[in-house]
């Protein structure tokens, strides 16, 4: 973990998953951590009733759409979030980009959050064969340039999560090696940029109980991103308690 940053951040990813029953069991089972910033990303539909069941982990949407309020049937605004307390959301995750949406959309998405009063977790990550080509560094500044503001906004946080495509969801984690090299390119793109000492990198991509501490042991990785082991609070807090250990 970067000295300049203040705690982990272990966010979970529940994607298109979960219901009301799930969250109940969820908050029931879930071991608030002292020591750490928990995080839950849950989908829209159940982002109050989240918030309202969780103690100890924050709660945070998946993603917003780049419209005002107004005649966009189907949307959920920066405003709408912020209104029900939604202080959280992703930005660029790679599902989000593979549907379609393109890294300057993901900018869009992720200024208009920020103005909200939203914070963000950017997402970023390379495929394999953008690995294979050796393009890891080149895509990584390219989703970073154009995800990030140009001015940095006061009052919200935006960490960035490193989440290689081929490591999400496969059980085929980066190897701690790998995830610190990336975040140490990462830091490098964010120099010069508002607070770049303190902007928090996460690492995602089949993390679970058992590999997770090896992240966070590096000294650009200051958190994690975890999909699949997220969506159990056993699992997940067994994670959190792997990090502080
Ligand atoms: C993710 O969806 O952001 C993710 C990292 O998934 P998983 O942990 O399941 O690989």
């Amino acid at each position: 973990m970067n000295e300049q940053s203040n705690r982990l951040l272990i966010a979970g990813n529940w994607k298109a998953n979960g219901s009301l029953a799930m969250i109940e069991d969820w908050g029931a089972g879930f071991k608030a951590p002292e020591g750490l910033d928990a995080l839950v990303f849950a989908p829209a539909p159940y982002l109050r009733h989240a918030a309202d069941r969780i103690a100890g982990a924050a709660v945070g949407a998946q993603d917003l759409d780049d419209v005002d309020d107004g005649a966009h049937t189907g949307c959920v605004t920066a405003r709408m979030l912020a209104d029900i307390g939604c202080r959280w959301t992703l930005a660029g995750h790679s599902e989000r980009r593979q549907a379609g949406e393109s890294g300057v959309l993901v900018g869009a998405k992720l200024a208009r959050a920020a103005a909200a009063g939203i914070s963000v977790v950017l997402c970023v990550g390379e495929s394999q064969a953008e690995r294979e080509a050796g393009r890891l560094e080149e895509v990584l500044r390219s989703q970073l340039d154009e995800g990030l503001p140009a001015a940095w906004p006061a009052g919200v946080e935006i960490a960035i999560a490193y989440e290689p495509v081929w490591a999400i969801g496969t059980g085929l984690a980066a190897s701690a090696a790998d995830a610190q090299q990336a975040g140490a390119w990462i830091r490098s793109c964010l120099a010069g940029r508002g607070a770049d000492g303190k902007i928090r990198i996460l690492y995602g991509g089949s993390v679970k109980a058992g590999n997770a501490a090896g992240f966070v042991g590096q000294p650009d990785i200051d958190g994690l991103l975890i999909g699949g082991a997220s969506l159990e609070a056993g699992s997940f807090s067994a994670i959190c308690a792997e990090v502080l250990a």
